[in-house]
């Protein structure tokens, strides 16, 4: 037997049947955005997800909004309570061999970046789905599996939590939002999939700390012992970063060896100390990415981490869950409203022209931040060059302003 006839068989023998147009399978930004804009269009959807309500509102991860994505959310009545509490940013400060130098891309692009924590907008989207618009959603499912996404009658099977009864959903299409550990990508036939893997062979020990931010700025530490970088997330909490090897334990990082770490790698003539707190998060990311293409099959449409991940190098990979989200919800209500499919079948395209422009800054970006403890001097010395060229050329300032900001073509 096949997978597939595998998955269709046991989501054949569910007890329970039911019926949506769209499943869309997790609820994080991607799933939680395109399920707002069904729901908001009368596109009947259902959102699966498997962890709890209180522990998706509450998992630490990204921070930073790029301007467009922002304007997007806005624009479909979903950034209320952003742009009520959000802390908007100007400028970013390179410190390199103890010297600051500020970017104010802001000026040189027009667009800005918004602060907000992934879990307050993770919040603020199930709210406004779940609570003010009505929508289906389901916490904590299990065994989560799709069927037939090569038919037009796919369905998706889980475990209810709390009676244990195996439930079949028949839909239209499923969507795959269901981040990089997610079950929807291994649907994807691989005879008819490309995964194009690409490893840093770096390590970043990804922090936060009790402590409000030490600079009104995101600051990027270029240093022989390692990169680090400053994020605020909140007036109470800043994100920080530490170059490690990969693989690292969290354990070998002693708050004392964190902060001795952080302080020399971040030091620089005339910037202010760094304000020290509790570390409430401590963990080696191994810093890799991939890219699906095509990011759909049949009936199987995949967006945001589920499709593309991104080490969070250049902080890209919400603002392009959100984006996929858009141009996928946008193909939905075409398709439904207008019998118009055009956009389910450019989807993929239209979403990796941005993926692959975005990984492509990302590896600009790192060989910047990690030429300087590469051990290679010829490294260290070109990508030195290459932030020197940033830093004072006009029209390489627009360049990396853009990638830095990403624009807002399609939005
Ligand atoms: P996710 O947020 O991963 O959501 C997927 C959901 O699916 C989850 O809720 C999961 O529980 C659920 N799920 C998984 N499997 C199943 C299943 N089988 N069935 C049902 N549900 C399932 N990005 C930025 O843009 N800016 C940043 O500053 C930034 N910083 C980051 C810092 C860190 C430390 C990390 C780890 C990431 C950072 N990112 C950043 C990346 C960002 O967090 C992700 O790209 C974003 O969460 C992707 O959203 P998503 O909706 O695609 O997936």
């Amino acid at each position: 037997m096949t997978a597939d006839a595998a998955a269709a068989d046991s989501a054949g023998s569910a007890s329970s049947l039911h019926r949506s147009r769209v499943v869309i399978v997790g609820a994080g930004p991607s799933g939680l955005t395109l399920a707002n804009i069904l729901r908001a269009a009368s596109v009947d959807c259902v959102v699966l997800e498997t962890e709890s309500r209180e522990f998706i509102e509450q998992r630490p991860r990204a921070g930073f909004l790029e301007e467009w994505a922002v304007r997007a959310l806005e624009r479909r009545g979903l950034a209320d309570r952003l742009l009520e509490n959000t802390e908007v940013h100007t400028e970013c400060e390179f410190r390199l061999a103890g010297e600051r130098h500020r970017f104010p891309y802001a000026d040189v692009s027009g667009h800005r970046h918004f602060v907000y924590p992934q879990p307050l907008l993770v919040t603020d989207l199930v709210r406004e789905y779940a609570d003010v618009r009505g929508g289906a959603i389901r916490f904590g499912v299990r065994d989560v599996q799709p069927a037939g996404i090569d038919t037009d009658q796919p369905s998706v099977a889980y475990t209810d939590p709390e009676t244990g009864e195996r439930i079949r959903l028949d839909c239209d299409f499923v969507a795959g939002c269901d981040g990089a550990r997610g079950v929807t990508r291994t649907c994807l036939p691989p005879e008819r999939t490309t995964v194009a893997r690409h490893d840093y062979g770096i390590g970043w020990l990804a922090l936060l700390a009790e402590a409000p931010p030490s600079s009104d700025c995101v600051v990027f530490g270029i240093h022989p012992r390692g990169f680090a970088g400053h994020m605020a997330r909140s007036p109470q909490v800043t994100r920080y970063y530490l170059e490690c090897p990969p693989g690292d334990d969290p354990e070998n990082w002693s708050h004392e060896r964190v902060w001795a770490e952080l302080h020399e790698r971040l030091a620089a003539d005339g910037a202010r100390p760094l304000n020290e707190g509790r570390l409430i998060e401590k963990r080696v990311l191994d810093m890799h990415n991939y890219v699906v293409a095509p990011m759909a099959y049949g009936r199987l449409l995949l967006a945001g981490d589920s499709a593309h991940l991104l080490a969070p190098i250049a902080a890209k990979g919400m603002n392009l869950a959100i984006h996929d989200a858009l141009l996928l919800a946008d193909a939905f209500v075409a398709y439904y409203g207008k019998d118009d499919d055009s956009g389910l079948r450019g989807y993929s395209a239209a979403c990796l022209r941005r993926v692959w422009q975005y990984q492509e800054f990302s590896q600009w970006l790192s060989d910047v931040f990690h030429g300087a403890s590469s051990g290679d001097p010829f490294l260290a010395g070109i990508t030195a060059a290459r932030l020197r060229r940033t830093l004072v050329s006009p029209a390489a300032a627009i360049g990396f302003a853009e990638l830095y900001l990403g624009k807002d073509t399609d939005y």
